[in-house]
């Protein structure tokens, strides 16, 4: 993914990108974004990779930078909340945006298959750690991390081999 300096020449850009993002199902309001930032302020994985910027993919889809967009890891890095679309006052559903980039990445071949496969994985772990961790981290109880912890090794290690 280019970098916040490097020049963005837009006439060799693939302006076809934004259209075709658009054309999904969930996309269709991405030309509302007036990149006011709101969506990167409320976003959680924003908190901890502080270059995940909803607001720069969106920038970038309306400059056509595809290869730069459907190539990034950060295109998997979203965890499907809704946050940002709850937020977002022009109903810009960048979760949804995020769900076709990755469609696209796979049916462009930028990405194997089996890297979704991983990724709903990790997803799934993640939810089910996330209602554990709701339904009983008020019980004080350091038995519940360990074994947090030991399913988190365990999914991980599986998912490294
Ligand atoms: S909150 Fe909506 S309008 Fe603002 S930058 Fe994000 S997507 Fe664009
Ligand atoms: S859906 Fe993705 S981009 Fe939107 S707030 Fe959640 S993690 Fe961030």
């Amino acid at each position: 993914m280019a970098s916040d300096k490097e020049t963005i020449v837009v006439n060799e850009q693939d302006l076809s990108f934004a259209r075709e993002v658009a054309a999904q199902p969930g996309g269709e309001h991405i030309w509302r974004c007036f990149a006011c930032g709101t969506c990167v302020a409320g976003c959680p994985m924003s908190e901890v990779e502080p270059g995940y910027s909803p607001r720069k993919i969106i920038r970038q889809i309306l400059f056509g930078m595809r290869d730069e967009v459907l190539s990034s890891p950060m295109i998997w890095y979203c965890l499907i909340c809704y946050r940002c679309y709850a937020r977002c006052p022009q109903k810009v559903n960048f979760t949804d945006i995020m769900r076709v980039l990755r469609y696209l990445a796979v049916k462009g071949g930028y990405v194997q298959a089996s890297v979704m496969d991983r990724c709903d994985s990790i997803d799934k772990l993640t939810n089910s750690v996330r209602r554990e961790l709701v339904k009983r981290g008020f019980e004080s109880g350091q038995d519940a991390f360990d074994q947090f912890r030991e399913k988190v090794e365990a999914e991980l290690g599986g998912l490294a081999t």
